[in-house]
């Protein structure tokens, strides 16, 4: 494991730890710092159970296995130990995000606690997906616009999407993609997005939706979700000069 120089600021914080033994898991180690790196291996997506056992036997070495599977939960707010707690927590946050790539370590950065980052790793890579996929494309083909205005209809789309961009993540090239073909598959995906919203539209929109469906390369969806809802502010202006 290498030694990283502690900084000033470190070294003060760790100082709090005193108090705990070595064997404690609220104990931190002077060599215990947020950029240490836990395995040589930075997780791409690919070859999750070997990633996950060297996480797994690093963290036990350093007796944080608690921090991920729940029989270390956070104390009180109140209480005296809590900082020393969230500043372990934070840690083995910090710890295993260094061994993701960014695009992984992005999703999932938003986690409180060590435990729900473990766990959402786990969800997405650790066992098959197959059924919440199954779910969610059955979800996704049978929504369609109905009562809702466009924007409720395409925020009820885009959290549907966002569950399944946490399951695909993208993979290309190992490290960032040279190939352009990360940037390819990106553009297909969002293409047939497109499609699948525009297909749930109501009749209403046929002529929006052709005149988008005429342009080549397809729109983005910020660009065609404007044309839309300009589409729709006109048809309300005219509703309104008519019922004056
Ligand atoms: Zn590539």
């Amino acid at each position: 494991m290498p030694q990283s120089p502690l900084t000033v600021a470190e070294a003060s914080s760790t100082e709090k730890a005193v108090t705990y033994d070595a064997n404690h898991p609220y104990h931190l180690n002077n060599s215990d710092s947020p950029g240490m790196t836990l395995v040589n291996s930075v997780f791409d997506g690919r070859g999750y159970p070997g990633w996950r056992r060297s996480i797994l036997l690093s963290l036990s070495a350093k007796k944080k296995l608690g921090f991920i599977n729940g029989t270390c939960k956070s104390p009180d707010l109140n209480s005296g130990e809590y900082e020393q707690w969230s500043c372990v927590n934070d840690m083995v946050i910090t710890w295993i995000t260094n061994a993701l790539t960014k695009d992984i370590a992005d999703s999932v950065i938003h986690s409180k606690t060590a435990q729900e980052l473990w766990e959402s790793l786990e969800q997405r890579f650790g066992r098959s997906n197959g059924a919440k996929l199954y779910h969610l494309q059955k979800e996704i083909t049978s929504l369609v616009q109905g009562n809702d205005d466009v924007a409720k209809y395409f925020t009820k789309l885009k959290k549907l999407w966002d569950e399944l961009d946490v399951i695909h993540v993208i993979v290309c090239c190992s490290g960032p993609c040279v190939c352009e073909g990360k940037a390819k598959l990106t553009k297909s995906l969002q293409d047939q997005r497109l499609i699948q919203f525009l297909m749930g539209l109501n009749d209403i929109y046929t002529q929006a939706r052709g005149n988008i469906l005429m342009m080549n390369p397809l729109p983005s969806m910020d660009l065609a979700y404007s044309l839309l809802l300009q589409d729709e502010n006109q048809r309300e202006v005219y509703a309104n000069a008519l019922n004056i």
